[in-house]
């Protein structure tokens, strides 16, 4: 099968992804294989690629392939999966399987789980024709939903989903969303159905018109320091942190008022925060599979809508590049 692999980090100007033939992976026992019909391009995976990640040891292992948002068809089922049929159309999520059997997953955080394997870090993932699933971790896409166009339900969704729920909204409630990418324009939305009013706060003209395509009921720009704040200063019950930059981070400490929190989804470290105003501050990553299920359960009835462009496979070094300049709207998708 055709894949785009990485063997050694790099930037991505240097196109460190080669497409190449490689070898047809078999299911086993318990696993499916699929035929792939789409994955997102992940700021997480530009990250992987250009080696920013190496020192948390991701990847775990040379060569490897990206992609961890996956959407495709059952091609071949291992022994004793009986639940699933082949043909049918599946998504894979960042989190490809967990232990089943720590605290974490006991208790429906498996997102947490110290065991847990990622797509595309700790094994091969998307950039490919074809892909092992554990077939406890598919998870059958609805009709209805584009298959091509909606991979990325399976990284942006999931993650903003949980982020959402983390920030405690309600209708009375005024939330922040910093960074409108393929994850934030998700956040938009879902932030919307609890009934808040949500401010989307966004450095880029494209992702300010995403920010209102999606539901927000006001942008703005604090310049791309993100030091003009203005009157906005205090006034979000909570912020939702997606920018992948410091200053964004920082930003968010001023937004938030007395009494709030702050949902961090991106690396970074947080200003002083006064004890005094009781700011809680909660990270967030992916989500475990009861997430997942909300998720698609949301899509099948039409209440988020993935931002998504369709890219050759044999494009992903040059996706990357757009990602990585800011060029990309919503999110890129390669299709094999
Ligand atoms: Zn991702
Ligand atoms: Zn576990």
């Amino acid at each position: 099968m055709k894949a785009m692999v990485l063997h050694k980090t790099a930037a991505v100007n240097t196109n460190p992804l080669k497409l190449e033939d490689v070898d047809r992976p078999e299911p086993a026992i318990g696993q499916v294989l699929l035929k792939i019909i789409s994955a997102g391009v992940c700021r997480s995976n530009l990250h992987m690629i250009e080696g920013d990640w190496l020192h948390d040891g991701v990847p775990s292992r040379f060569p490897i392939i990206p992609g961890h948002e996956i959407i495709g068809e059952i091609a071949e089922l291992g022994d004793g999966v009986d639940w699933l049929k082949k043909g049918q159309k599946v998504g894979i999520q960042p989190l490809w399987t967990t232990c089943g059997r720590c605290e974490y997953c006991l208790t429906g955080r498996e997102n947490l789980c110290p065991r847990k394997e990622i797509t595309g870090e700790t094994l091969d993932g998307g950039y490919a024709e074809y892909l092992l699933g554990d077939a406890m971790h598919v998870y059958p896409v609805p009709q209805g939903v584009d298959p091509e166009l909606s991979a990325p339900l399976f990284c942006p969704g999931v993650t903003a989903y949980r982020a959402v729920r983390k920030a405690d909204l309600s209708p009375e409630k005024t939330v922040y969303v910093m960074g409108i990418g393929g994850v934030g324009h998700v956040v938009v939305q879902i932030a919307k159905l609890t009934g808040s009013k949500v401010v989307a706060v966004s450095t880029g003209k494209e992702h300010s018109e995403l920010a209102y395509e999606s539901g927000a009921d006001e942008v703005f720009n604090p310049g791309v320091k993100y030091d003009r704040l203005g009157d906005h200063a205090r006034k979000a019950d909570s912020v939702i942190v997606f920018s992948p930059n410091q200053d964004a981070i920082n930003a968010a400490s001023k937004l938030v008022k007395a009494g709030g929190n702050i949902v961090l989804g991106v690396h970074g470290g947080m200003d002083r925060i006064n004890f005094v105003d009781e700011i809680q501050i909660r990270g967030s990553v992916i989500g475990p599979r009861s997430d997942m299920y909300s998720v698609l359960d949301l899509a099948a009835r039409g209440k988020i809508k993935i931002h998504s462009t369709k890219y050759k496979l044999s494009e992903a070094n040059d996706v990357l590049n757009l990602l990585k300049a800011g060029k990309i709207k919503g999110r890129a998708v390669l299709i094999p």
